[in-house]
């Protein structure tokens, strides 16, 4: 075993985090021999993570805040499991300096850099310093001590409309906003600090010239505990949806030499500044076409995107951290270092890509990767997801000789992938890639609104193929009979049987899916089956023979709902006969004076009280969901008539929270 003669040997790794990175990790650990140990809370005592490690300890309830944010929770794990070393992964506490710590005092390795360059690189106020001071150029801004609203309006307009709101110790897009008025400003700043209190126990902010039409370009360093250091080439991480990252790649596409080799220059001299000794990435952001990169943040991690890098350089850097934690030099100086091809990775989320991207919780029923494609996942069929934690279920990356290659690749492994039981943004990621703007490696973190004007929403024939093949697989009789009457609809045990044994074979069907819903009409012929859908007809061919009508769909019932995957779109449909259906299926009439839960979440803060006037926009409340802070505001002028939540309530998406009656405002006038 490798690391038993290291300075610092390494046994056992427990580590400090769930999902995909905690088994990746787990992958690299189990290959090198050593042994793992997995944590978790209650919400994920069944989850991937723990059946792949060696040992599983439980270590709190399920807000992160009682688990995987529990420093003495998961140090306590680590002494009873005996572990010599603790990997945090990304996120929860990989970037606290005061575990990383706690963790050296407690006699573990901490899998990443000292504390100190932790320290200093996690507060985007004093990283921009030290940049400064090693000649890296940096986003122009503010990043003072002074944090009064006065002082920050003041250097706001100083830098020029429209600037960016950032927390100092934000990440993930948290706790940022964009003001593009003196007018906003106050209030975007209160609920940026509001929301990177809440989210990293430190409201202090920085503020950067908006950059229009920005590229985020990023470099991967490693350094070791010897005083090597190299970079292992850039990524681009330009798709984002709300400020995090979507599609990422290596190398950057269309970048002019000149400008990799100043990305690099700076990365290293930033490194080296502060003698960093593990994986960390530089981030950058550089103005579409002005060759002019400026330094962002450090991360002292590693990055969820970190496998493109692996799959152009074939250095595993799980690997590499853990030779550097054990006091081991990096296997590879930078001259040995070589890139081969082009690598894409696509983060498939818990999200409504066709909703502005918000997140969903639910159970994943299939989930069938691609062959041939890596695929980092943290779920499996039989996966609940929680609001608890963030909505990235798996990543798949794809390498090609070249970018064209990969691109290829990418796509249709999307196409290829199953995931069924919720909606996720697989079909949105698979019409990205294949979008003009991205093929040519042409997008800022503007494509998703440039590509997809008015927000994407699943290309209408697909949806309808699926919706055609849901009414067909209801249809289908219980106990399949693949031979010549496979599709009969009066084979079914259902009530339709009884109200339709009238020939022609006809069917009306209410369908209703994530998507929306449609009506149908499902009719048997002698040698196809039509599904008509709104007007519109779908057909599949019905056979004597044993050809299965529904080939290239994946498709599971469960009682009238029926789940099926095509092209990369997924949806469960229900399925009612529209003789006995129930009027307006669950449709409540809203008349538009509610403000309700656009999703699940936990009602983090009420600004009303019942018999308070509102102006239309007046925020109302503030919901917390998968760790974003949402505000509600009002839906038209009025008075609060009634309030149907507390503070720390969580609610279901769709439930009313507030009533504003319209007549008072009125009175008013
Ligand atoms: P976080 O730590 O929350 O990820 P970053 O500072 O890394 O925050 O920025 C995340 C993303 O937000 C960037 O990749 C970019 O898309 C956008 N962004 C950040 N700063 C700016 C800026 N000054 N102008 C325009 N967009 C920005």
């Amino acid at each position: 075993m490798r690391f038993l003669n290291s300075p610092r040997p390494i046994r056992s790794v427990l580590v400090a985090n769930r999902g995909e990175i905690a088994v990746r990790i787990m992958h690299t650990c189990k290959r090198l021999g050593i042994r793992t140990i997995a944590v978790y809370s209650d919400a994920d005592e069944r989850a991937m993570h723990v059946r792949a490690a060696d040992e599983a300890i439980r270590i709190g309830p399920a807000p992160a805040r009682s688990s995987y944010l529990d420093m003495a929770a998961i140090l306590a794990a680590a002494g009873r499991s005996g572990a010599d070393a603790v990997h945090p992964g990304y996120g929860f506490l990989s970037e606290n300096a005061a575990f990383a710590r706690r963790c050296e005092q407690a006699g573990l390795i901490f899998v990443g850099p000292s504390a100190d360059a932790v320290e200093k690189m996690g507060s985007k106020i004093e990283s921009k310093r030290i940049a400064e001071a090693a000649g890296v150029p940096v986003v122009p801004g503010y990043h003072g001590a002074a944090q009064d609203s006065a002082s920050l309006l003041q250097a706001a307009q100083r830098i020029g409309f429209p600037v960016l709101i950032k927390a100092s110790a934000g990440g993930g897009g948290r706790g940022m906003r964009r003001v593009d008025r003196a007018e906003e400003f106050e209030e975007a700043l209160a609920s940026a600090k509001a929301e990177a209190l809440s989210a990293f126990g430190d409201e202090s902010v920085l503020l950067e010239k908006f950059i229009l039409n920005p590229r985020h370009l990023e470099v991967q360093l490693a350094g070791d505990r010897l005083g090597g250091l190299v970079h292992l080439f850039e990524r681009d991480c330009s798709v984002q949806r709300n400020n995090q990252k979507v599609l990422e790649e290596a190398p950057a596409p269309n970048l002019p030499d000149a400008v990799r080799r100043t990305l690099f220059d700076a990365a290293l001299s930033l490194g080296r500044a502060i003698g960093y000794d593990s994986a960390g990435t530089i981030e950058f952001i550089m103005e579409q076409g002005s060759n002019s990169p400026y330094f962002l943040e450090m991360n002292t991690r590693l990055q969820v995107e970190h496998p493109v890098t692996e799959l152009i350089t074939g250095i595993d850097l799980v690997e590499w951290q853990l030779l550097a934690a054990a006091g081991e030099p990096l296997p590879l100086g930078q001259d040995r270092i070589v890139q081969r091809g082009h690598a894409i990775e696509a983060r498939i989320t818990a999200e409504r890509a066709d909703r502005a991207f918000q997140p969903v919780t639910g159970d994943l029923t299939a989930v069938e990767p691609p062959r041939g494609l890596r695929f980092d996942s943290g779920v499996a069929a039989g996966s609940r997801i929680g609001l608890y934690y963030d909505s990235l279920l798996a990543k798949l990356v794809a390498h090609g000789g070249d970018r064209a290659e990969a691109l290829a690749r990418l796509a249709d492994g999307l196409a290829e992938l199953t995931l069924l039981g919720l909606p996720t943004t697989q079909a949105f990621l698979r019409d990205a890639v294949r979008h003009p703007l991205f093929a040519d490696g042409k997008a800022t973190t503007r494509f998703i609104e440039t590509a997809f004007p008015g927000g994407w929403q699943p290309q209408a024939d697909t949806l309808r193929r699926l919706r055609a093949a849901a009414v067909v697989r209801w249809a289908e009789p219980e106990t399949a009979d693949r031979g010549s009457d496979w599709v009969s609809p009066w084979n079914r045990r259902s009530a339709v049987r009884v109200t339709t044994a009238v020939r022609p074979a006809r069917v009306s069907l209410h369908v209703a899916d994530d998507y929306g819903s449609a009506e149908a009409e499902l009719r048997v012929g002698q040698d196809r089956i039509v599904v008509e859908l709104d007007g519109a007809a779908v057909e599949f061919p019905r056979s004597r023979a044993k050809a299965d009508p529904l080939a290239g769909f994946v498709h599971r019932r469960h009682g009238d709902a029926v789940a099926v995957a095509h092209a990369g779109l997924a949806l469960t449909a229900t399925l009612l006969p529209r003789i006995d259906m129930p009027r307006a299926a669950g449709q409540l009439d809203r008349s538009g004076n509610v403000v309700d839960a656009p999703l699940h979440g936990v009602v983090s803060k009420l600004y009303v009280a019942v018999g308070d006037a509102v102006e239309k926009g007046t925020p109302v409340l503030q919901m917390e969901a998968m760790k974003l802070v949402h505000t509600l505001k009002a839906p038209l002028a009025g008075r609060i008539q009634s309030i149907r939540c507390a503070e720390g309530d969580t609610v279901p998406a769709g439930a009313v929270l507030v009533e504003i009656s319209p007549e008072a405002a009125e009175e008013k006038r």
